[in-house]
């Protein structure tokens, strides 16, 4: 097997500005890069903050009305955002739900949800105020998002 280039590595991540774009689309199944750092230029968000992120983000996607198109929420390996994976959902109200997920992290201040030994895989990993200040610097860059600005290199 030879291995290949994926869609994702052919981004030029040093044009990449923080935002939301469309990194993919597999039939009905649309995979969204949230990138809340800009690639090799300011410091990436630590793990126990991206961890706290993950369980709240998620957790907020999966309670909204739309939750039945919300296949999948995670962190990018190199720590600079999230792939937010849908079916069914609109780009406006998928730039929309983003925008609410991270303006209500913003200003959470309740238990952390799932982040017990049991729940998780590593729950005393965690950093809500971390997480909270990351969802706070990151929100309003979604402010006025439109569908055209989905694209890499708008
Ligand atoms: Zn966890």
């Amino acid at each position: 097997m030879e291995l290949r280039t994926i869609a994702s590595f052919q981004i030029d991540h040093t044009k990449l500005a923080k935002g939301m774009y469309i990194s993919r689309t597999d039939g009905d199944v649309v995979t969204y890069d949230i990138r809340m750092k800009k690639p090799n230029t300011e410091a990436v968000i630590t793990n126990a903050a991206i961890h706290s992120i993950e369980h709240l983000v998620a957790t907020y996607l999966r309670s909204s009305p739309f939750s039945g198109g919300v296949l999948y929420f995670g962190p990018m390996g190199c720590r600079t955002g999230f792939y937010l994976l849908t079916r069914g959902i609109s780009h406006a109200d998928a730039i929309t739900l983003t925008r609410e997920a991270f303006e209500f992290l913003s200003s959470y201040d309740g238990p952390l949800p799932g982040a017990s030994e049991m729940e998780c895989g590593n729950w005393k990993e965690h950093d809500l105020a971390g997480a909270r200040a990351e969802a706070a610097a990151f929100a309003p860059v979604l402010d006025g998002y439109t569908e055209a600005m989905l694209a890499y290199g708008h």
